[in-house]
């Protein structure tokens, strides 16, 4: 099958309220342009001079998505197009999205990244972090953002059950705050960007609404 098949054949296998992230990072231009070709126009990166590179070589109505860590001093490069943040991790981060949004006159749509793994690598803040970051002052003066969900990774296991409870974690999170939290100018919780190649289904399955899929749609990197 070729990339474009699989994209398509993916996405006959998800409910229509799931979007997929198609994860290009690594692979060529000539290979997303293929995958392209099936009429999909989501793709995420998760580094910055190459989502950059990328962004200028292909075509302009793909709604490109950060999906890695995130450098403060690195906002500026993407702030003029980017379509998602994924990995927003502090009120730093924040801030300074919300600077250059404004000097590209665009609101930036932006997922919390939140930490449900056991592993001590993966980036993210705490619910209680986040809950911190949500109510404060600062917060609700950054006109230029827009915070329309929250993004998660499971643990890198084999234990479908250790991945099932991170995935359930966010879910219920998502939830309290929806229920705690009044949508404003800033803040309208819509997504839950979890699951990967290995374990979107499980995501679906405890209510992702955004997967983020790599190498089994491009292949191995
Ligand atoms: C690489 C990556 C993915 C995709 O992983 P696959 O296993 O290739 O599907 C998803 N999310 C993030 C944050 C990534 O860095």
């Amino acid at each position: 099958m070729t990339v474009a098949q699989r994209i398509v054949e993916l996405k006959n296998n998800i409910p229509p309220n799931v979007t997929l992230v198609a994860v290009s990072k690594t692979k060529p231009v000539e290979l997303i342009l293929e995958a392209y070709q099936s009429k999909h126009k989501i793709f995420g990166e998760n580094k910055v001079q190459e989502l950059t590179a990328k962004y200028e070589a292909l075509p302009k109505d793909i709604e490109w998505h950060l999906i890695g860590h995130l450098q403060s001093n690195k906002v500026k490069f993407i702030a003029p197009f980017v379509s998602l943040i994924h990995s927003v991790d502090s009120l730093k981060l924040l801030s300074e999205i919300n600077k250059q949004a404004l000097k590209s006159n665009r609101v930036i749509n932006c997922l919390l990244q939140i930490y449900i793994a056991k592993e001590e690598t993966k980036f993210g803040l705490s619910e209680t972090e986040a809950i911190e970051l949500l109510i404060n002052v600062e917060f609700l003066t950054m006109h230029n953002i827009n915070i329309v969900g929250l993004m998660g990774m499971a643990s890198n296991t084999n234990d479908t059950e250790v991945v099932k409870k991170e995935f359930k974690s966010l879910k219920l999170f998502f939830e309290k705050l929806k229920t705690e939290l009044k949508p404003s100018i800033n803040l309208n919780l819509q997504h839950i960007s979890m699951g990967m190649s290995s374990d979107y289904k499980l995501a679906i399955e405890q209510g992702s609404t955004m997967i983020r899929v790599g190498s089994s749609l491009f292949g191995e990197r």
